[in-house]
């Protein structure tokens, strides 16, 4: 009887301790340039800075404790692409959300683009996070893409990559910038990954 309770009690521990670590999920997103590369500049504002700010508030606005934010910069550093993707395939993600912002020579130009690629091996699953996401946002003018980017390539995990709007165009500049249009972007990317 003892070892018999020995047995079931290693055996719940084992249960309960599987549950926990296959429960939670990590998502991890990519702050996108930092330190000399800027990324977009426009209107003052920087796309480094921008990208920074959001993902921040999708970190502060988690409150589940099934789910880890995990950034790939939090501060104003440069990475490149290849240590993005290798730092990314460490952390074993659950879902990536890689962060950029837009410019055009035409100021008209407006509206979020979510980018997905054939060539990463968890394409069917990008592509399911990417319908969350359009579905999500609360814009009119979204659209989803298909490009080979290194990083979506490259990461061996469910990645898209969002351009979140214009920096040129008035409207999306607002958006980008306010805190209000900010924390919004925000409050959408979390609700896709929840
Ligand atoms: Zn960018």
């Amino acid at each position: 009887m003892k070892n018999l309770l020995k047995v079931l009690g290693v055996g719940i521990l084992g249960v309960i301790m599987a549950f926990t670590t296959s429960d939670k999920k990590t998502i991890v997103i990519d702050v996108s340039h930092g330190g000399l590369d800027s990324g977009i500049a426009a209107n003052s504002y920087k796309e480094k800075d921008i990208t920074l700010e959001i993902a921040n508030k999708i970190k502060a606005l988690n409150e589940s404790s099934n789910m880890e934010i995990i950034l790939t910069r939090e501060t104003d550093e440069f990475l490149s692409i290849h240590e993005r993707a290798e730092q990314i395939n460490e952390l074993n993600p659950d879902f990536v959300i890689s962060l950029h912002v837009n410019s055009a020579a035409d100021k008209e130009r407006m509206g979020k683009e979510i980018f997905v690629s054939d060539k990463n091996i968890q394409k069917d699953k990008s592509g399911d996070l990417a319908i969350r996401l359009f579905y999500d946002f609360n814009d009119s003018n979204v659209q989803i893409k298909k490009a080979d980017f290194h990083l979506l390539e490259n990461v061996k995990h469910p990645t898209v990559l969002i351009e979140l709007g214009y920096l040129t165009n008035n409207n999306d500049l607002e958006l980008l910038t306010s805190e209000k249009g900010q924390m919004e972007i925000a409050k959408s990317i979390l609700s896709a990954v929840e």
